[in-house]
């Protein structure tokens, strides 16, 4: 059953990549492999703005792209549980395995990073996060730098596949990596095994060739395709599952072939996940929302419901995840730019922290729908 999904939202992918628009402007891409290694240590206050792992994961693959040691001080002290816990460890060490680096303060807990990469190494890469941390942000740390390496690359990452709080899976599949294909990039994902937080145990599986990217204008949502929404469960009953998608179905009037839902059975969970996609011509938005013991599937289905709804309502393209999560991709192509409705902290932080390295620019103004972000060479 899922491999029909994928197989159907690959076919819509393929349709709204042919349609795609033409950047507005095509700038020279940041040279990584052949520029000289900026030597002189950048030194990052993980405290910035959203204050979160994502400043940990944005220094990290800019440094391996740009060989540039970087020391990250306050790591994720605007969260309850500051310094690295396994997720952000594991980013630290793929990071550092993919551009044999040395490294200090690599350990649970630290607050104080020090990484000095020193060369790109592709190839086949295995990562274990151990517990249900999600496997996505490992992901989307290693990605860029590997789209510029000099030979393919396989990675598998295990861990999380649907976390909370961060791209699942199927937003990986759905939202961003269409957008990341029609900026050039040659990849293949596989969710091997579910993993639904909070028991964790899934498994993607990514291969990577690497090659230059364009910039992408993401200006207008396109027409509209339609809603979906497929519900996972493993481990809880199947009916609620059911419960879920017959709630989405009643909100935007669905059809039967617009639902799907997978029973994952005891192999893992407990949990349930539910994913309601809202596609457009050049975009998809995807809203997700968890089972949580005690609250009726309705009720979780019904805040998917309402967070695709503010989407479908407004006009701008981009969402508020999607915002932050293309920036390095725009970075990497030497341009790019989307509208986006509002201007979320980890779109700031990431900007802030972009602007921070040497290569393209990112800036941020108000417009009629909203912001314009854009992507842009730096002068000289
Ligand atoms: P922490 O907040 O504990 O440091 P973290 O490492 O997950 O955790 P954040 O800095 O919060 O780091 O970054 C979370 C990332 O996940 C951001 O890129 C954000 O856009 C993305 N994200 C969060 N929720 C969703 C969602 N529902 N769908 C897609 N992406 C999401």
């Amino acid at each position: 059953q899922q491999s029909a999904i994928s197989n159907q939202q690959s076919a819509i992918s393929n349709q709204q990549s042919a349609t795609r628009q033409q950047p507005a402007t095509r700038n020279q891409q940041p040279t990584t492999n052949n520029q000289q290694p900026t030597t002189q240590m950048l030194t990052i206050n993980g405290a910035a703005g959203e204050g979160g792992g994502q400043i940990l994961r944005t220094a990290l693959s800019l440094s391996v792209l740009q060989r540039r040691p970087i020391r990250i001080e306050n790591i994720r002290a605007g969260r309850p549980k500051p310094g690295l816990m396994r997720q952000h460890l594991t980013c630290v060490k793929a990071a550092a395995q993919i551009s044999a680096a040395d490294v200090r303060g690599d350990v649970l807990g630290s607050t104080t990073l020090e990484f000095h990469p020193r060369a790109l190494a592709p190839g086949h890469h295995h990562f274990a996060i151990g517990t249900a941390g999600s496997a996505m942000l490992v992901l989307q740390t290693v990605l860029p730098p590997l789209l510029r390496a000099d030979a393919p690359s396989r990675i598998t990452i295990e861990g999380g596949t649907h976390n909370p709080l961060a791209p699942s899976a199927t937003f990986f599949e759905h939202a961003f990596l269409p957008r990341l294909r029609e900026m050039g990039a040659r990849v293949v994902f596989d969710c091997e095994r579910v993993g639904l937080f909070p028991a964790g145990g899934g498994r993607v599986v990514m291969t990577v060739e690497p090659g230059e990217l364009t910039p992408l204008s993401l200006l207008a949502r396109g027409e509209r395709i339609g809603i979906r929404a497929h519900a996972l469960v493993a481990g809880v009953p199947e009916h609620v599952a059911l419960r879920e998608l017959t709630h989405v179905a009643d909100r935007f009037r669905l059809r039967r072939e617009h639902l799907q839902h997978t029973d994952l059975g005891n192999r893992t969970g407990p949990g349930n996940v539910l994913s309601v996609i809202a596609q457009y011509r050049n975009v998809s938005e995807i809203a997700t929302a968890f089972g949580q013991r005690g609250v009726p599937a309705e009720a979780v289905a019904e805040r998917a419901c309402d967070e695709i709804k503010a989407y479908v309502d407004g006009t701008a393209p981009v969402g508020e995840h999607l915002s932050d999560q293309l920036l390095l991709p725009m970075w990497l192509a030497g341009g790019g730019e989307f509208l986006t409705a509002a201007i979320s902290g980890h779109l700031q932080t990431n900007a802030d922290l972009i602007n921070r390295f040497d290569g393209p620019r990112v800036e941020i103004h108000p417009d009629s729908t909203g912001h314009r972000v854009s992507v842009r060479a730096s002068p000289g």
